[in-house]
């Protein structure tokens, strides 16, 4: 197995799907996992590039068996520095004849591309070279003529028996004679792909349908070498809501964008899984070893799957929900600290009362990224808390709210000090409303807006016995003065 990224971008949704794919497909099968990364192009390849995919696969928990930063007995593992085996084979093609020296200028090229697209055709080679007297071609690149090398497609058909879309023939005659090698010796994807494939001994390539056109060309290519052609998978599309291919249009194809925003990683990995397969007919949330120990790429379907943002933020809620305070905690603390709430001394210093502020929003998030806005007022200091419109608007509905604040804060000053759990709180908090014949938001509304500041969040007994008696009295004290 292997993946082999071009480090020309981020890892985008795609590619991480297809990583995974791969990646489960060979801990299953107790295979290698190899990362190739295919660098050749040189104008567009980046060294932060590469550092993301390493980061991003690391994150999503891929690792891989052979590789930059790992070795191997089968590398490079850059695409780039195996340029001299690729030279090498490209001439062995040209002197069997499997290929051949095109000398048709770029401007002859695009002339002809443009009349067969006007003419509704599929652009292609119309094979003036092919037939070229291998003794001329020879002499004419030695004069200095400029060429490319082309691969000699074969009469007949090909057929691809893949994993997933089962048998595909393709008509040879559909297939162009492919540029191998471009003017001045650069070799192209289809070609060294190929070579490195065959070279580091892979035996299955899982990759996005959009490659499928490609693979006819290489299989004819691992035929003209005399070689056996791994097996191919080729995974559907991930399509947005509107069933177009999944692009920046849809939400950020960007892998990193989800992490930053504070999705969970098990819910974002669970969810690319989903993309096209699926542990049985129901089970939505399974785990990373639920995927290894199911997966079979014959399970895939041909379909294009519907990538649903909402669902994944959907999924991540689900993930964050089942997380132990602990974890939790692992994974909000820079969220916390960069919203400027707390520093990261703070919350190490007394861990229980974070965990216990973060078991107060957990069931309200589905990123990390949106607890500070659900717990943060916990840790601003009480003069710090500004009342947002709604929540003040609802607490002013209350003609009566300072009388009922007050009446309330005479009740709770003494419980609090006395150390009141939360639901002996709550149980005084509703004999309170009962015996003033009052509606629950008469003293709620007012009171969550003068703890919170907010007009919706965790449970108000909760909060006080997590502010303490001190906090908790002072922010309703400050909440008589501003509701006036
Ligand atoms: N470098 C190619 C890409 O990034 C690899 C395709 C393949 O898996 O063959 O799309």
């Amino acid at each position: 197995m292997r993946i082999a990224p071009s480090p020309t971008g981020t890892i985008h949704l795609g590619l991480a799907r297809t990583s995974l794919f791969n990646w489960a497909y060979a801990r299953h099968h107790g295979g290698t996992f190899v990362l190739r990364i295919e660098d050749t192009d040189k104008e567009r390849s980046r060294a932060d590039s590469e550092a993301a995919i390493f980061s991003g696969l690391r994150w999503l928990g891929i690792d891989w068996d052979e590789g930059p930063e790992v070795g191997g007995d089968l590398g490079p593992y850059h695409q780039s520095e195996r340029i001299d085996r690729h030279l090498l084979v490209a001439d062995q093609l040209l002197q069997a004849g499997r290929s051949y020296r095109c000398f048709c200028s770029r401007e002859r090229l695009d002339a002809m591309r443009t009349e067969q697209e006007a003419r509704k055709e599929t652009p292609r080679y119309d094979g003036t070279c092919r037939e070229l007297d291998p003794a001329e071609s020879l002499r004419r690149a030695e004069a200095g003529e400029s060429f490319t090398v082309r691969f000699r497609i074969p009469e007949g058909s090909t057929v691809v028996e893949d994993l997933v879309r089962g048998t595909v023939t393709f008509d040879n005659s559909e297939v162009d004679d492919w540029v191998m090698v471009r003017q001045g010796g650069n070799p192209t994807y289809n070609f060294v792909v190929v070579c490195d494939d065959a070279d580091m001994q892979i035996t299955h390539v899982f990759r996005g349908e959009e490659h499928l056109v490609n693979t006819p060309k290489q299989v004819l290519l691992y035929e003209a070498l005399g070689l056996k052609a791994p097996h191919f998978g080729h995974l559907p599309l991930m399509l947005g809501k509107d069933g177009k291919k999944l692009s920046k249009r849809h939400g950020s194809v960007a892998l990193s964008q989800y992490r930053e925003e504070g999705y969970s990683r098990d819910a974002t990995v669970n969810f690319l899984a989903r993309q096209g397969w699926a542990l049985d007919g129901e089970t939505e949330i399974f785990s990373v070893q639920q995927l290894v120990d199911a997966f079979e790429i014959g399970d895939v379907s041909k379909a294009g799957s519907i990538f649903d943002f909402d669902k994944f933020a959907w999924m991540s809620g689900e993930y964050v929900h089942r997380e132990s305070p602990a974890e939790l905690a692992e994974h909000c603390t820079e969220f916390m600290v960069e919203a400027g709430l707390v520093t990261r001394e703070e919350l190490s210093a007394d861990p229980a009362r974070f965990e216990a502020a973060l078991l107060l929003g957990q069931e309200r998030v589905r990123l990390y990224s949106e607890m500070p806005a659900t717990i943060g007022f916990l840790y601003m200091a009480d003069d710090a808390i500004e009342y947002e419109e709604k929540a003040e608007k609802n607490a002013r509905k209350h003609d009566d709210r300072l009388e009922v604040l007050g009446a309330y804060l005479e009740l709770v000053t003494p419980r609090l000090q006395a150390g009141d759990s939360a639901e002996e709180l709550r149980e005084a908090g509703k004999a309170f409303v009962k015996e003033r014949e009052l509606k629950f938001p008469q003293l709620f509304q007012p009171l969550r807006c003068a703890l919170t500041g907010k007009a919706g969040g965790p449970d108000l007994f909760d909060i006080m016995v997590w502010l303490g008696p001190q906090s908790a009295v002072a922010r309703i004290e400050q909440g008589l003065r501003r509701l006036i």
